[in-house]
Formats: structure tokens, C-alpha cells, sequence
């Protein structure tokens, strides 16, 4: 999963490595995307949510968020935080 592109330090959108949009969306398996690719996915076949802004900074910081979490207390409850 891309999560950090390595040159910039910015979250990089999964659907394509040359995608510049900020990322503002987790789908279902996992992956994370701009808001214009979370549509095309959902529209097929991967349902996406838009990420909570602390989901961003626990990306940001190294740590995996997950599609099926909604709360900080959920993620704090499985030791995701
Ligand atoms: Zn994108």
C-alpha cells in the first residue's frame, strides 16, 4: 500500500502512483484514496468512506487505520492507538 510516498512525505493516493490529489478516503480493503478515485472505486467495486482527520494524522504517523473502525475510542479499544 502506498500510505507515504517516500519523496514528498505526503499520503499517496493507491489508485495511481501519478495521482497528486490529497487523499481523503479509505475503501474497504484497506487502500486509500483521493476523493475523485474513491468515487470511480465505489462505483465498482470497493465501497469507501471518507477518513476522519484523526485516521489521517495515524496515517501520517506510521500507524495502519482500518475501513471497519469509526472512533478513536474503537481504535483505542484495539490497541490501534
Ligand atoms: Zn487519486
Amino acid at each position: 500500500m502506498g500510505w507515504i510516498n517516500g519523496v514528498s512525505g505526503k499520503l499517496q493516493c493507491d489508485m495511481s502512483k501519478e495521482c497528486r490529489e490529497p487523499v481523503t478516503h479509505i475503501g474497504a480493503k484497506g487502500w486509500i484514496y483521493c476523493t475523485g478515485h474513491a468515487q470511480v472505486r465505489s462505483e465498482t467495486w470497493e465501497r469507501c468512506r471518507q477518513m476522519r482527520p484523526f485516521e489521517i494524522r495515524m496515517i501520517e504517523g506510521g500507524k495502519p487505520i482500518s475501513y471497519t473502525r469509526r472512533t478513536l475510542a474503537d481504535y483505542r479499544a484495539h490497541g490501534q492507538a
